[in-house]
């Protein structure tokens, strides 16, 4: 019997020298210390052994136990050490290498915009605000003085979220991509602290047919200002303002009588073109013919001639607007202004169509 534990311990330190695959040491403690292995198999023998035997024999065949399995965990160890080290070797990064860099990537002409303006109107007290991309009806549409029956609701054409959602929401409040960063001028209106100059650039969406000035996704920067005695003169010299520091000094301005929900008085505010330097013409596109004579001057496809570029929409806050915000209307007044920031980067980069900055078409992007 002795003979027959030492004769399964060499068998055991032959096999387990050989292993090197965690699965193996598995199938190896089961061969040897399982249920039915091998070192089972004789101690079920030990019942046949004399007293004395049993004596001798049992600590024998323990201790044994004690050195497979023992054994077994050192081979463990050593396994997985083997794994990391391997890992090690095959996933070193050699910061030290060196190769040749690719051109960094840059700001997108909408980011480098954005980021002018808010620059801009930070600089003239505006702080920013912002809001979720998914609105719901109440804050994007009913308390900018646009109910559900409002003729204005057609005109932005609205991508709404699906049914099985908006299903479950209350009638007049279903869940819909904001169509105008106005909502956020609601949230801020709600808070209920006063005064509020706050500006809100961010992304909005319109189901729209695209086409050289629409896209169905595109930025806007909307500005609030909410407080005692403000007038349309200080919406006037603000958007006067930026446009001069966004522009340039020479950049006029043009407002025409408007009407928007949520505004009254509303007024379009249209820029000089920068394109065309407020002439409706641009360069040639062909140089003057030799003998001097024929010039063929172009229409400017950014102002279609007009020498003036539709940038934003403004007005003093509707006093239902204020009213829904719980905000007295005989006591405060506010102006707003929304401008798009893709126009705004169009004319600034001398693009003759915004959805262009959409087609990562990065010949157009990397020249900016
Ligand atoms: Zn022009």
């Amino acid at each position: 019997m002795q003979e027959l534990l030492e004769q399964l311990r060499r068998q055991f330190l032959e096999e387990i020298a050989k292993i090197e695959w965690e699965e193996s040491l598995k199938e190896l403690l089961s061969n040897y210390l399982g249920k039915t292995g091998k070192l089972k198999e004789i101690l079920w023998g030990l019942k046949d052994l004399s007293n004395d035997e049993k004596k001798t024999i049992g600590p024998m065949a323990n201790t044994l136990k004690v050195f497979m399995e023992e054994e077994i965990e050192k081979k463990s160890q050593e396994l997985e050490d083997a794994h990391f080290a391997k890992i090690e070797d095959e996933e070193a990064i050699d910061v030290s290498l060196e190769f040749p860099l690719k051109g960094r990537g840059h700001r997108h002409p909408i980011s480098i915009t954005t980021k002018l303006m808010e620059d801009i109107c930070i600089s003239l007290g505006f702080k920013i605000a912002d809001g979720p991309q998914i609105e719901n009806e109440d804050y994007n549409f009913d308390k900018l003085n646009i109910p559900a029956d409002h003729p204005a609701r057609d005109v932005w054409d609205t991508f709404w979220i699906q049914d099985d959602i908006n299903d479950k929401q209350p009638k007049n409040n279903k869940f819909l991509l904001r169509t105008h960063t106005s909502p956020v001028q609601i949230r801020e209106m709600l808070k209920g602290r006063l005064p509020i100059k706050i500006i809100v650039p961010g992304r909005v969406f319109r189901y729209e047919q695209e086409d050289a000035r629409h896209t169905c996704n595109f930025y806007q920067l909307e500005g609030l200002m909410v407080g005692e005695g403000v007038t349309f003169g200080d919406l006037k010299w603000t958007l006067d303002t930026i446009m001069k520091k966004l522009l340039g000094e020479d950049t006029k301005l043009r407002f025409r009588p408007s009407i928007f929900p949520f505004t009254e008085p509303s007024a379009e505010v249209d820029v000089s073109c920068q394109i065309c330097k407020w002439t409706g013409i641009t360069t040639p596109q062909s140089p003057p013919s030799k003998g001097g004579e024929v010039v063929r001057w172009k229409k400017c496809s950014m102002c279609s001639g007009s020498g003036w570029v539709e940038l934003l929409g403004s007005g003093m806050v509707h006093p239902k607007v204020l009213t829904a915000c719980g905000i007295d209307p005989e006591k405060y007044s506010g102006f707003a202004f929304g401008i798009g920031i893709d126009r705004i980067a169009a004319q600034r980069f001398g693009v003759s169509s915004s959805r262009m900055f959409y087609q990562s078409k990065l010949k157009l992007n990397e020249q900016f």
